[in-house]
């Protein structure tokens, strides 16, 4: 499995170089994200002999559990990446360098004030519904900057940008949700200028996303194969 995680690593990273000279987006300015969320210790130990060192993580227990066991590996970035609860946010807080799916105020406080303060701001990402869909996480486009203000105000914590989880469709709907994504970071930006992150695009979309200003690509089965939940 070791060489295999290497393997997918070098060629995500050469095809993400080829489509940033595609699309003239400097390289560094692209982060990749290996999701490895229900992956073991050592699928991420393999990652990071590789170089690799953005890690997301969608549950909190399993974050602060993996983040603990790998303390080792002091150069680690925790993205907490998954749907967050009030009753979690402690361990988000103690571990993640990321949240890229903040969605309520509350959720957000609660967060600036578990942030242990000698480990530096807690970077965060506002997720956007994009697709409008029912019962999904994320803020509708609307509450964007009434969100913003708010949890920008808040001690122990930095405004980076913007996540999206576009609906799954056709191409057609896909761009067009990268493309107001787009939109709506350029919106925030001219408020907030050092917010300038866009996290969208995963395994099978991320190309396209990298066209429409994805700034992160959040990237698992393409590196580490396909989840088993049982
Ligand atoms: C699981 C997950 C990913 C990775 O998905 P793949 O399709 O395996 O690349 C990316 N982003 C989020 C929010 C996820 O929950």
């Amino acid at each position: 499995m070791m060489n295999n995680i290497a393997e997918q690593l070098a060629l995500a990273y050469h095809q993400l170089a080829k489509n940033c000279e595609q699309a003239h987006v400097p390289q560094e300015r692209v982060k990749l994200i290996a999701v490895s969320k229900t992956k073991p210790n050592s699928a991420i130990e393999a990652a990071f002999a590789a170089n690799q060192r953005q890690f997301g993580e969608n549950y909190p227990q399993e974050l602060a559990t993996k983040a603990d066991a790998l303390q080792h590996l002091t150069e680690i970035e925790w993205h907490f990446i998954g749907p967050l609860q009030s009753n979690k946010t402690r361990l988000v807080a103690e571990n993640a360098s990321w949240v890229h799916s903040i969605d309520r105020l509350k959720i957000a406080q609660r967060l600036s004030e578990q942030r242990p303060v000698k480990q530096g701001d807690l970077k965060i990402l506002l997720q956007i519904n994009i697709s409008q869909e029912e019962a999904k996480s994320g803020i509708a486009p609307d509450h964007m900057l009434e969100l913003a203000a708010a949890v920008s105000a808040l001690p122990n914590l930095t405004l980076r940008g913007l996540m999206a989880i576009p609906a799954p469709g056709d191409n057609t709907r896909l761009t067009a949700d990268f493309a107001a994504m787009q939109q709506l970071s350029l919106e925030l930006q001219k408020h907030y200028p050092d917010a300038t992150e866009l996290s969208m695009g995963m395994s099978d979309d991320w190309p396209l996303a990298l066209r429409y200003g994805a700034t992160m690509i959040r990237l698992g089965t393409a590196i580490f194969g396909a989840r088993n939940y049982d």
